[in-house]
C-alpha cells in the first residue's frame, strides 16, 4: 500500500477533458467513482492530482488476485504477546476522511466487492465484523477504482451490480497535442523528438488487438523519451521502452521495427 499526504503540491496532470470537474463534483456530494482506461494512460497520476488538490490523504491500493477483504478492513495481529487490532488502508480512509485507490479493481478477490457494497451507496457505511463496529465514513472519503476494460478476462469483468454503483469516467491515451506536452513535461526531452515518439505511439496503437494485444502506453512513452533525453540512442531507447513491452514475438516485432523505421527513418 502506498499512502500519500494531501498537502503539498499537486503532482503534474493535464487534463483530457472534464475529469476533474466530474471528479470535484462527486467528492462534494461522496459519491464513488470508476476511473476506466487502459493502462498507464494517467489515472493513477490524476487520482494524486485530485486527492492533493482537494487536499485530501490518498491511500492507495494496487489490487491483484491474492488481495483479501481483511487486506482492506484490517486484522487482528499479535504484537509483544498482545493482540491488537490494526486498520488495513480502507478503514484507515473511511475513519479520516480521505480518498481510497483501488486500482484494477477487477483482481481482487470477490469478498472485496461485497465489502465496497455498503460504502458505494448512501448508507457510506462500513461494517467491520471482526471487531463488531459499523463505521460512518467520514466527510471526505472517496471511493475511487480503476478498471481496463480492454484487457480480456471473461473471468474477471465488473458485474453490472457492481458498476452501477460507481460514475465513471472514461480515460483514453491523451490526444497527440496533449500526449506530447506530458511526455515533454516528464522526461524533460525536447518538443521536436517527442513528436516524433508520439507519432510512432500513435501507429503502434493502430495495432491494438491485431498484432499486439495492448497500444503502447503513454507510460513507455514517457521512459523512452527519459532514456533518450539521458543521451540513449533513439533506436535503443525505442526498442527497449515501445517495442519490447508489447511483444515477444520475433515476426511482430520485426514489423513493429518497420514502423519505427518508418517514422525515425
Ligand atoms: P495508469 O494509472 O492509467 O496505469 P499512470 O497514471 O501511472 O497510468 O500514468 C503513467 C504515466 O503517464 C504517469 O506517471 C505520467 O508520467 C504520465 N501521464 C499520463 N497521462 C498524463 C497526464 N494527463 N498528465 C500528466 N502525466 C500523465
Amino acid at each position: 500500500m502506498n499512502e500519500r499526504n494531501g498537502a503539498g503540491a499537486a503532482p503534474f496532470y493535464l487534463p483530457q477533458a472534464d475529469e476533474c470537474a466530474v471528479f470535484e463534483a462527486a467528492h462534494a456530494n461522496g459519491l464513488p467513482v470508476l476511473l476506466k482506461g487502459p493502462t498507464g494512460c494517467g489515472k493513477t497520476r490524476f487520482v494524486s492530482h485530485m486527492a492533493a488538490r482537494l487536499g485530501r490523504r490518498l491511500y492507495t491500493v494496487a489490487c491483484h488476485d491474492d488481495l483479501a477483504a481483511a487486506d482492506l478492513i484490517g486484522r487482528y495481529l499479535l504484537k509483544g504477546g498482545e493482540t491488537i487490532w490494526v486498520d488495513g488502508p480502507l478503514t484507515r480512509a473511511v475513519r479520516e476522511g480521505a480518498i481510497c485507490y483501488l486500482d484494477e479493481v477487477v483482481e481482487a478477490r470477490k469478498d472485496v466487492t461485497v465489502v465496497l457494497h455498503p460504502l458505494t451507496d448512501d448508507r457510506r457505511i462500513l461494517p467491520i465484523d471482526r471487531t463488531g463496529e459499523e463505521l460512518d465514513a467520514a466527510p471526505g472519503f472517496m471511493l475511487v477504482a480503476s478498471f481496463n476494460p480492454g484487457y480480456q478476462n471473461i473471468l474477471k469483468t465488473l458485474k453490472p451490480s457492481t458498476r452501477q454503483r460507481f460514475l465513471s469516467v472514461e480515460f483514453d491515451f491523451p490526444k497527440p497535442d496533449l500526449e506530447v506536452k506530458v511526455v515533454v513535461q516528464e522526461s524533460g526531452l525536447g518538443e521536436e523528438q517527442v513528436r516524433a515518439l508520439v507519432r510512432l505511439a500513435g501507429k503502434l496503437r493502430g495495432l491494438r488487438g491485431q498484432d499486439v494485444e495492448e497500444g503502447v502506453s503513454t507510460r513507455l512513452v514517457v521512459y523512452a523519451a527519459t532514456l533518450i533525453a539521458q543521451g540513449m540512442s533513439v533506436d535503443r531507447a525505442v526498442r527497449a521502452a515501445m517495442i519490447e513491452p508489447l511483444t515477444d514475438d520475433e515476426d511482430v516485432k520485426r514489423g513493429l521495427l518497420d514502423l519505427v523505421a518508418a517514422v525515425f527513418g
